[in-house]
């Protein structure tokens, strides 16, 4: 028999990174397999940390199985995208759009990845923030483009930098992506900030693509502004589901919604709709939550109030990580993650990445560096605000002492 050929990695994985769920997480699987118990703060996942999936949603899903079993229509099923309309008519000023406007996916991420390979070709320029949710940067790589990150200002409560999103526009430029609320900073963006974003669309032609999957997770009165609202006169993708407020991250169910004028897109939203064709549907049954979900009472509500469980564990992190000598953080205004600096003059952390992984060896506990938001400095790390606040304490009480004798 003649050798096997090795087979690589295709190369046009080479600049797909996803340390969410990267080298640390195969180490802390090694620590688990050893029989250590790791507090895993990785990733935005609520039934890890004993969230419950809302009733009525697991319970039109389970009445629906028995007829879920055949493939839907590529774009997901009726009902389901007449309650994304629905759900968006209740928005003030959020741009009228018909079901046929919505595509449903396995998530939002199954929905970032069609987007961006139905868009890009080699050398298109997508800017994106740094931080980011990286998944973005991933796929603007896979698709073939060339991401270019916009700073967000910390020391202006990680609001987006427009100076900067302009100084890095060319010709190769075709799209601008907003998270908001962000993630990793929790930050909530400012009506001047959108409006100023919208106004450097306008000006050099760009596709808006709004990922607004923590558009309910907001804190202290903070206010959300749909992106779409703000330029109901450019196309605008607003990105959405069911993984954080309504807590079911595993069904994989989220959509994507169109708005604004489509006449000059006609290609790139029939390449959408041949991709969500190619993937033939989404997962069906999770379909059937989506409608259930957004009908009902809005259990988020009582979750982010003042004495609400993630209101508390957002406090809770706050209030540990500006305790610690050295280190600083923004209060997170939404989302379920708080993204702590650690001073540099203080802390001296050349490699981030060693450093999470250090952290994990000597005190069981998995965060994520801040490089692996494509943050350009080694002086972040992000946790996740989902555990209970005396779990977040303790596990940012070890981070102290850890941080308090570590040198690199
Ligand atoms: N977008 C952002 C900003 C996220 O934080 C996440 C998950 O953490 C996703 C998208 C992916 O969500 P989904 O579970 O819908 O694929």
């Amino acid at each position: 028999m003649n050798p096997l050929r090795a087979l690589d990695q295709s190369s046009k994985l080479k600049d797909v990174l996803y340390e969410i769920r990267g080298q640390a997480l195969v180490e802390a699987h090694r620590l688990e397999n050893d029989g250590h118990t790791i507090l895993k703060l990785n990733t935005g996942n609520p039934a890890a940390f004993g969230f419950e999936a809302p009733f009525q949603i697991v319970r039109d899903m389970i009445e629906a199985i028995p007829h879920a079993h055949g493939y839907s229509d590529s774009r997901g099923i009726v009902s389901a995208r007449r309650a994304v309309v629905y759900r968006y008519e209740q928005l003030e000023d959020f741009p009228a759009f018909g079901p046929d406007d919505v595509f449903l996916g396995n998530g939002v991420s199954e929905l970032i990845t069609m987007t961006m390979q139905a868009l890009l070709d080699e050398g298109d320029e997508v800017l994106i923030p740094a931080p980011d949710y990286p998944l973005w940067t991933a796929m603007t790589s896979l698709g073939g483009g060339t991401p270019l990150h916009y700073r967000c200002d910390e020391l202006n409560g990680w609001q987006p930098d427009l100076e900067d999103i302009r100084a890095q526009i060319t010709p190769r430029t075709k799209a601008i992506v907003v998270i908001n609320p962000n993630n990793p900073t929790g930050a909530v963006y400012t009506r001047e900030v959108l409006e100023g974003i919208a106004a450097i669309a306008r000006e050099h032609s760009l596709l808006l693509l709004s990922d607004e999957i923590y558009d309910r997770i907001l804190f202290d009165g903070a206010e959300h502004i749909p992106m779409a609202t703000i330029a109901p006169d450019l196309l605008c993708l607003t990105f959405n589901g069911l993984s954080k407020t309504y807590r079911v991250a595993g069904y994989r169910s989220g959509w994507l919604v169109i708005t604004g004028p489509q006449d000059h897109a006609e290609g790139f939203l029939e390449g959408i709709n041949l991709l969500a064709s190619t993937r033939l549907c989404p997962n069906v049954p999770a379909q059937h939550a989506v409608q259930a979900a957004l009908s009902g009472v809005q259990s988020i509500d009582a979750l982010i109030g003042p004495s609400g469980r993630l209101h508390e564990q957002r406090d809770a992190a706050w209030q540990g990580l500006e305790a610690i000598p050295g280190v600083s953080c923004v209060k997170p205004a939404g989302a379920l993650y708080a993204f702590p600096r650690f001073d540099p003059e203080v802390h001296e952390i050349r490699d981030d990445a060693k450093f999470v992984y250090d952290f994990l060896v000597a005190e069981h506990v998995l965060l994520v560096q801040g490089t692996g938001f494509n943050w350009p400095t080694p002086d972040h790390v992000r946790i996740v605000t989902l555990p209970e606040a005396r779990v977040l304490s303790e596990a940012i009480e070890r981070l102290g002492n850890f941080l308090s004798s570590y040198r690199q």
